[in-house]
């Protein structure tokens, strides 16, 4: 049994500190707000509630293994609900195509009505693609410690290498398996779910609409915060010792290994300490040891992830057509990811935007109201070099803005928000302690991002990571799996 300190109550430090308790160690968590849950954050204001980060939840295998693994089931301690139909996109050219939340078949097949032409077919054969990736990559890559380029020995065989195509492009593999313009911009759509430019992000990020289609899309009632809540109580009934309020400054080291942590001027001692923050802040601010340096440096190396500009809207009356989640497409897409990842970073002016409205009664004060959630990828917060979102009116013009534009797209509110609040790439970074506001720690633009993301096992004994920063990488899933593994790296001789 190891005394263990965890730092940061995201997803992922939670997830893991749960799972070491049920294994016997001693656990404290340190988290710095005085909140639990990190960028998993459900806000309330006057009867309207929101899902701040995550809105979407997919492969809820991975906290149903983490909750009955520590106790009782996801179910008994969530209100999962299947969401459909899921999708509602909108393109430029006036099309809409109404997506069902599960079955590659059916989503195919509404591809098809709203395109026409060989889409749904085409569809089918990338999702088939896509499930042999998803095959291929789950066990060696996304539920292993990252061992470099060697992960990739078990899918030596030519064939998978030709599947998984680590040389393709999300945009090129689009390309060559979809005739239709507008369903390679949905496919492109999936690279900003690991905050990514399409254009550089591996084909196999294919397998994002993959588990999507295949394991469906959940909602959970009262939003997705609840998972947070319950995150909390699964580790307190675990045994886990959690102090919010608590900034943890340094994490002390010694030849050997780590030592404890420092932590509200006081040192704690302890023979494991689990990072559940950003790695970068990690090896460059937290630690004074010279094995973190490389570290560091590969890190500073990678792209970071996009940011999300947020706007909160509270509405009078219903909207026609809305489903629970809804992407407004803009003409030119790719200007999108110049903005964001060009060598000028600037908000971009014509977004995609992205609504999530939840028909959830525990979300809006009556069925005359919805609460919007509208997240608009954003250039991260960086006053030195780039966007400084904390200038006086960027932010609240931006917000004007993003109103308008929904109103040229055919979607008018502006006379229906009874209130709304914003939430810049400026504000993320200072709640959540996410650097320049990146929703997911760094991108994986490029064949090697994945390999140059910072592994479970830190090269100082007794140093695990975990998070979206980390291997597997950001969003609710993986994030659960990098918990799987790390928890399974401590006390491994
Ligand atoms: C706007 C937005 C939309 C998103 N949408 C989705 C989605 O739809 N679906 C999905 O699956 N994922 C989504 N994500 C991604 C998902 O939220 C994250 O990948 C995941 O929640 C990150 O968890 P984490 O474990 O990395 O911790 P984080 O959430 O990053 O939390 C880290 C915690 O560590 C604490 N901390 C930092 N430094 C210290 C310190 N020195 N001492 C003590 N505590 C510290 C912080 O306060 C914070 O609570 C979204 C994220 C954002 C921001």
């Amino acid at each position: 049994m190891s005394r263990v300190i965890v730092i940061g109550a995201g997803a992922g430090g939670l997830a893991t500190a749960a799972r070491l308790a049920v294994k016997g160690h001693a656990v404290q968590l340190f988290e710095a707000s005085p909140h639990v849950g990190g960028k998993l954050a459900t806000y309330r204001r006057d009867g309207f509630a929101f899902d701040t980060g995550p809105s979407l939840f997919t492969l809820p295998a991975v906290y149903r293994d983490l909750f009955m693994k520590t106790g009782r089931p996801l179910e008994e301690e969530v209100d999962l609900q299947e969401v459909e139909p899921a999708f509602g996109y909108h393109f430029a050219d006036g099309t809409t195509a109404t997506v069902p939340g599960v079955d590659p078949a059916r989503c195919a097949m509404a591809l098809h009505d709203a395109f026409g032409g060989d889409t749904g077919s085409q569809w089918r054969a990338l999702m088939d693609r896509a499930g042999q990736m998803w095959r291929l990559t789950r066990r060696p890559f996304l539920q292993s410690p990252l061992a470099g380029w060697r992960t990739l020995l078990p899918l030596a065989k030519p064939a998978d290498v030709r599947t998984i195509a680590p040389w393709s492009t999300l945009r090129g593999l689009g390309r060559s398996m979809l005739s239709d313009p507008r369903a390679v911009t949905l496919l492109d759509r999936y690279a900003t779910y690991t905050g990514s430019d399409p254009r550089k992000a591996p084909a196999v990020l294919a397998t994002v609409p993959y588990v999507e289609q295949e394991f469906g899309v959940w909602h959970l009632g009262g939003g997705l915060g609840t998972l947070a809540d319950a995150l909390h109580r699964r580790c307190i009934e675990r045994g886990v010792d959690v102090r919010t309020s608590v900034d943890v400054t340094e994490v002390t080291t010694n030849q050997a290994g780590v030592t404890g942590v420092v932590a509200d001027g006081a040192h704690h001692e302890c023979d494991v300490v689990v990072s559940g923050i950003d790695a970068g802040v990690l090896y460059s601010d937290l630690l004074h040891d010279e094995r973190a340096i490389k570290a560091a440096r590969s890190i500073d190396r990678t792209d970071p992830s996009l940011a999300g500009f947020v706007l909160l809207l509270a509405l009078r009356g219903r909207t026609p057509g809305l489903q629970h989640h809804n992407v407004w497409f803009p003409e030119d897409y790719d200007a999108e990811f110049d903005a964001i990842f060009g060598r000028a970073p600037r908000p971009v002016e014509d977004p995609a935007i992205y609504v999530c409205s939840p028909d959830d009664p525990q979300m809006r004060p009556d069925s005359d109201h919805e609460s919007w959630f509208v997240l608009i990828n954003a250039p991260r917060h960086d006053p030195a070099g780039g966007v400084d979102w904390t200038s006086p009116g960027l932010a609240e013009g931006y917000a004007q803005r993003i109103l308008d534009l929904l109103a040229q797209r055919g979607v008018d509110v502006r006379d229906r928000v009874l209130w709304h609040e914003w939430r810049s790439p400026a504000d993320l970074e200072r709640t959540a302690r996410a650097p320049g506001g990146s929703i997911y720690g760094t991108a994986s633009n490029g064949p090697r991002a994945a390999f140059a993301r910072p592994t479970n096992a830190s090269p100082i004994p007794g140093l695990f990571l975990v998070g979206g920063s980390s291997h597997p990488g950001g969003g609710l899933p993986l994030v659960g799996m990098g918990a799987e593994i790390t928890a399974s790296l401590v006390g491994r001789g």
